[in-house]
């Protein structure tokens, strides 16, 4: 699956790092990094991390190779 998050909407809130720690962390205090194209195992947690996001900076698509 691919993932993507709007830097530009994130303000570090770390939702998605509670929710999906195995795919977005912080690099340093307040800079997110993640994986782009995660596990699908991992999409339930993905899925988890994007409803928990406050201000929706994630989005994903499901598929292998999208
Ligand atoms: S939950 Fe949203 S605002 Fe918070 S760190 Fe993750 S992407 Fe950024």
């Amino acid at each position: 699956m691919r993932v993507l998050v709007d830097l530009n909407r994130c303000l570090s809130y770390g939702q998605c790092v509670f929710a999906a720690p195995s795919v977005f962390r912080f690099h340093g205090a307040e800079s997110l990094e993640y994986d782009y194209a995660p596990a699908d195992a991992l999409r339930d947690q993905v899925r988890e991390a994007a409803a928990a996001c406050p201000v929706q900076a994630i989005t994903f698509s499901p598929g292998d190779h999208a």
